[in-house]
């Protein structure tokens, strides 16, 4: 996702240029480095540039190595360390004259910026110093997310994730949050979002079946991503033998109600079983139908971020031995831990 077509989105909706701010705080915080006393973002066209620069704390033209940038900076705050600078820029002389007619035509009169005014303006010595606290407060804020998140990266194909931090506050409303709340968006790989909600919000997320889709209508219908309608048990059937066949070298042996049983050349069988993300289990057999492992959403064991759990061997005493399986419920995102479970069924064969 880019900076860009958040703010593109924003302004859909009519936000104001320090609303918008926001939001890209809220992302922002992915990409701040310590280095980097300011986050940069260019935008697409000169109206865009006027939007940003109505609300914001500084406009001007900064002129570096002979190019011209059309700056609107707005100013570190408590809960984000870095100013923000949306801008435009080129080398030449006349892009730089015309744009500088249509932002005084507008109201906005640019004034020229050196390098000791601007790091100045940005208030580059101060940010370690805004950083550090910063820093550890997002890292303790989001400790659950970086858990699960870790997890996630080894077992399942999700492969991204952000962090949507208001200063572990409640991302709706600014009030004290209880809860973190993730959702995980996916095409060929998973990104997966999180962010903290107070404990109404976090409820009215759970009614909405898609937690985006939630947050969405609350930033004012911000819709970013678009493949995201849950799927009929028709396609998620259709959907596990697609990827039983292509992805797992499999053969369909039967389908029966949400279960299918497919089989590996080598004789493993694999049972998948998908009533919902909250129900389902993935089962790893031996050619003559024994239990080798099984990944399941049983409530039965304590384990974090559960109840999904791996029982990654299940032949008699190590039965009950249980790890996190940080699976989704669904085949598209879990295929990582399947195929790894696979392997190591053919391994003791
Ligand atoms: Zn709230
Ligand atoms: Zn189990």
């Amino acid at each position: 996702m880019r900076l860009n077509d958040v703010i593109t989105d924003c302004i859909r909706l009519k936000l104001s240029g320090a609303a918008t701010d926001n939001v890209i705080q809220c992302f922002g915080g992915n990409i701040l480095r310590k280095e980097k006393p300011v986050l940069v973002i260019e935008v697409s066209s000169k109206e865009i540039l006027l939007w940003m620069m109505q609300g914001a704390t500084n406009v001007h033209v900064y002129i570096s190595a002979g190019t011209f940038h059309v700056n609107a900076m707005y100013a570190p705050t408590v809960r984000f360390p870095a100013a923000r600078i949306y801008f435009m820029k080129s080398k030449n002389l006349f892009w730089f004259g015309h744009i500088g007619v249509y932002l005084e035509q507008n109201g906005i009169k640019l004034t020229p910026v050196d390098d000791a005014s601007f790091s100045k303006l940005i208030d580059e010595t101060g940010y370690i110093q805004r950083y550090k606290p910063w820093y550890e407060k997002r890292k303790a804020d989001s400790r659950l997310f970086d858990g699960l998140l870790g997890g996630r990266l080894k077992n399942t194909a999700v492969d991204q994730a952000i962090w949507l931090s208001f200063d572990g506050k409640c991302l709706v409303c600014g009030e004290k949050a209880d809860r973190m709340a993730t959702s995980t968006v996916w095409g060929k790989s998973g990104m997966m979002i999180g962010m903290h909600l107070c404990l109404t919000h976090e409820e009215e997320s759970q009614k909405q079946s898609i937690l985006l889709n939630y947050l969405s209508n609350h930033l004012g219908g911000i819709v970013m991503f678009s493949n995201m309608r849950p799927l009929t048990t028709e396609e998620m059937l259709e959907q596990t033998c697609e990827i039983l066949k292509v992805n797992f070298k499999c053969t369909i042996m039967k389908v029966v109600g949400e279960t299918v049983t497919a089989r590996r050349q080598s004789g493993i069988t694999v049972v998948i079983r998908h009533q919902s993300p909250s129900n389902y289990a993935y089962i790893i057999m031996t050619p003559e139908g024994k239990q080798l492992s099984r990944v399941d959403s049983a409530d039965h064991h304590i384990v974090p971020y559960g109840p999904d759990h791996v029982h990654s061997d299940l032949r008699k005493s190590t039965k009950n031995v249980v790890e996190t399986s940080f699976t989704y419920g669904h085949i598209c995102l879990d295929m990582k831990l399947l195929l790894k479970l696979i392997q190591e069924a053919e391994d003791k064969l």
